[in-house]
């Protein structure tokens, strides 16, 4: 093991949507360089919320990320902050929101294009090593209506990673794809992980986490709960509520 970088590191971070809805209560987290952490935990406990504020997608009540060299604190922070720290992070969702009037290249471009201001060319060059990476450059000029869920999710990976992101956060990606797509998926987000992305990655797939994941996090009622490998979380839980989940699961 070499030393260890710390990449992304949240402190006492609460989020309250209102009096009654006390949704994130004093997280305290340090992610390294390289790690894969899956987060898991019933739902409704806060999963999505922890990693929407990590863009600031939600922006928390109290507390401060600081993602490499950028500090953001909920309750002193700029809009140039909040530009900044959502370059070092990109988030692919449930649902893969691609444009349905671009093609699978021209969605993965405009990050590219738009965002990063790359030209035209470069930003093909970088999308085309993208897509062949998820496996779907045979596809590139096809439209998302023309893609199974599976593949559409895979360019949604491709488009997460074109702005080079130093984290990525997935969540949930396979919860709406039919059971026969959700391995293709599985497999794309596996093969990043060997690579040593840095990636946070909620899911319901107990047995990809135990297989994938560096560390796991078991969230519930808003706190983190139990933090440890998938082996001391998975195969000796020793948390009642963490037993009850896994029970519950399996
Ligand atoms: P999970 O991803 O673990 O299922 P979420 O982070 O989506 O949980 O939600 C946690 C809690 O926060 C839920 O009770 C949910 O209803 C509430 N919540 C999430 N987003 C909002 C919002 N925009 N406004 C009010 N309450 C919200
Ligand atoms: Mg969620």
């Amino acid at each position: 093991m070499g030393t260890e970088t710390q990449l992304v590191k949240i402190e006492h971070l609460y989020k309250e949507f209102d009096e009654n809805t006390k949704v994130l209560s004093d997280i305290n987290l340090t992610i390294n360089k390289n790690e894969v952490i899956a987060i898991l935990g019933p739902s409704g406990t806060g999963k999505s919320t922890l990693l929407r504020c990590l863009n600031y997608l939600t922006v928390p009540t109290k507390g401060k990320i600081t993602i490499g060299d950028i500090a953001v604190d909920a309750e002193n922070h700029s809009k140039k902050d909040v530009i900044e720290l959502r370059k070092h992070s990109s988030m692919v969702f449930q649902g893969y929101n691609l444009f349905k009037n671009k093609t699978a290249l021209e969605n993965v471009m405009e990050a590219l294009t738009v965002v990063q201001k790359k030209s035209k060319a470069d930003a093909e060059k970088i999308a085309l090593e993208l897509l062949d990476k998820v496996g779907m450059s045979e596809r590139k000029d096809f439209y998302p209506s023309k893609l199974s869920g599976g593949q559409q999710q895979r360019v949604g990976i491709a488009r997460a990673l074109a702005v080079n992101p130093n984290v990525v956060l997935f969540d949930e990606p396979t919860s709406a794809l039919d059971p026969e797509l959700v391995g293709e998926v599985l497999n794309t987000i596996k093969s990043l992980a060997e690579e040593g992305t840095t990636m946070i990655l909620v899911t319901h797939e107990i047995g990809f986490a135990r297989e994938v994941a560096t560390r796991i996090l078991f969230m519930d009622g808003g706190k983190i709960a139990a933090d440890g490998t998938p082996e001391e979380i998975i195969d000796h839980p020793e948390n009642p509520r963490l037993q009850q989940f896994l029970n519950f699961v399996n």
